[in-house]
């Protein structure tokens, strides 16, 4: 339970300049900020060791203007990416909110290589739906993995205070709401007392809650989760408990591509050169171009909620470039045929269907015009022998919604005002995709922890 208590005279068993609540992207960018400035950190990770949704994820953050995007000489600049958010959003989210973590990111991740030694370069072989330049920034084993072991490495090198196995249940406050510290609890039922005069929530969403996802997401309630089950809503839960501005619940990341059974991510590069999605009937069913985000949804309307990628030998051999792919190559989810007669057999695909799907998409690609969906097919990029295949359902990644923020990602009450000491950054503020899984934009996730966390960490 995520507890508020009221307790004038709390005297703790460690006290701290700051406490970070969640050691993920976000909390480990604003440790690194705030002890670059010198302040005593403490980092209390509820899990035996540092990994959150950041090591689960595919590890990319979108920003524009940086020092890796200029050595690898590409174009971008603050407005054409916050254009690009917006457009993904619909205009649903505050531009100021997006025009603040478009503007930071840059700073943050150019901090980090200059300042923490994590290098950086840009993937610049495709774009991910809806950026309109290449933007997608990876250390260099590509991977979130990778980049929290990274970040973890220089907190420790920065000698950040970093505790495991510590989950902070309450948060302390004084009756005229100062912040005075947290109680956290060991899982062997030991009870802890931080004190601190002030708080970052980098305790990402409520993912992990499905009585949460129940209440705010109710169309993915019986979805698979395929985030980190430590993100349980605590922020929310303490943000109401403090009469905070809650914006956007009903935001979230989906994924349209997980491999079925097997629960592996696959890579929506493919789909963006070339690869289709059919049902069990062999049709397609949505424009794949959209983004993945949304085929989420799309995918789990389908009969038996799942669908089959479509690729081939030339899109196969780029998956292999993703360290997920080859994940799910190993788990034996991909499927191979020389011709489209055999692939429909494996599948258990009616052939005809199947081959109609094909043959439309190269009509389509023949008149250069959007398709019914509103795709346009490349004539280069259209699919042909031997054939690759893999049956996906759609997955809940991370929800997008959460806590008000001000520009010093200080958290914000109903009526407008600030809460003194107490910060909110990545998946524990509010995101920039709006209210609907059409609004996120691919890196959405990690910009707000990278962003937020280094702005939070600046701020206490
Ligand atoms: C499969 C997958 C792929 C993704 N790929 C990308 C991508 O390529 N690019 C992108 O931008 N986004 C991606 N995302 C989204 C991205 O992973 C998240 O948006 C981002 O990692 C959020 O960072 P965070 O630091 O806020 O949260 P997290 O990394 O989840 O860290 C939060 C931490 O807080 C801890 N915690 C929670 N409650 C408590 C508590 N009470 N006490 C102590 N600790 C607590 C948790 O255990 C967790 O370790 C992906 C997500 C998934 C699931």
């Amino acid at each position: 339970m995520a507890g508020i208590i009221i307790n004038n005279s709390f005297t703790a068993d460690i006290d701290v300049d700051c406490l970070i609540i969640g050691g993920g992207a976000a909390g480990l960018t604003a440790a690194l900020a705030a002890k670059d400035r010198g302040l005593d950190v403490l980092v209390a990770e509820r899990e035996d060791r540092l990994s959150g949704s950041t090591a689960l994820s595919s590890g990319l953050i979108p920003a524009a203007q940086t020092k890796a995007q200029s050595r690898q000489n590409l174009d971008d600049d603050y407005d054409v990416f916050s254009a690009d958010i917006m457009a993904k959003n619909k205009n649903k989210a505050d531009p100021d909110h997006v025009r603040r973590c478009v503007n930071t990111v840059s700073k943050a991740i150019d901090w980090l290589e200059d300042t923490h030694d994590i290098p950086f370069h840009v993937l610049d072989g495709f774009l991910y739906p809806g950026h309109n330049r290449y933007r997608m920034h990876a250390v260099p084993e590509v991977t979130g993995a990778a980049l929290i072991n990274r970040l973890e490495d220089a907190a420790i090198k920065r000698d950040v205070l970093i505790s495991c196995n510590l989950k902070v249940t309450d948060l302390v406050l004084t009756e005229d709401g100062q912040i005075k510290g947290a109680k956290a609890i060991r899982p062997d039922g030991t009870v802890e007392t931080i004190g601190a005069s002030a708080i970052i929530l980098a305790c990402n969403g409520y993912g992990g809650s499905p009585d949460l996802v129940a209440k705010h997401i109710p169309e993915m309630k019986d979805a698979l989760y395929f985030g980190h089950t430590g993100n349980q809503g605590e922020a929310i839960l303490w943000g109401e408990g403090l009469g905070a501005e809650l914006q956007h619940l009903s935001g979230y990341q989906g994924h349209g591509s997980v491999a079925h059974p097997h629960g592996v991510l696959v890579t929506w590069a493919l789909m963006m050169e070339g690869g289709i999605q059919v049902n069990l009937e062999g049709e397609r069913f949505s424009n794949e171009h959209e983004g993945y985000s949304e085929q989420a949804v799309n995918v789990l309307r389908q009969p038996e909620q799942t669908a089959f990628n479509i690729f081939d030998d030339r899109l196969l051999n780029m998956g292999r470039d993703f360290e997920d792919f080859r994940n799910a190559e190993s788990a034996k989810a991909i499927i191979t045929a020389d011709s489209l007669e055999d692939l429909s057999l494996k599948l258990g695909l009616p052939h005809e269907n199947l081959a109609k799907t094909l043959e439309s998409c190269a009509d389509q690609a023949a008149t250069g015009q959007p398709d019914a969906f509103g795709r346009v097919f490349d004539p280069d990029k259209l699919l042909k022998p031997p054939y690759t295949a893999v049956k996906v359902t759609g997955a809940l990644f991370h929800t997008q919604g959460g806590l008000a923020i001000d520009d010093d990602a200080r958290v914000l009450k109903k009526d407008g005002t600030a809460i003194e000491g107490l910060y909110a950054c990545g998946g524990a503020a509010c995101g920039v995709s709006g209210p609907d899984v059409s609004g996120y934009l691919s890196g959405n996730g990690l910009l707000t922890a990278l962003s937020l966390g280094f702005i939070a960490g600046h701020a206490v």
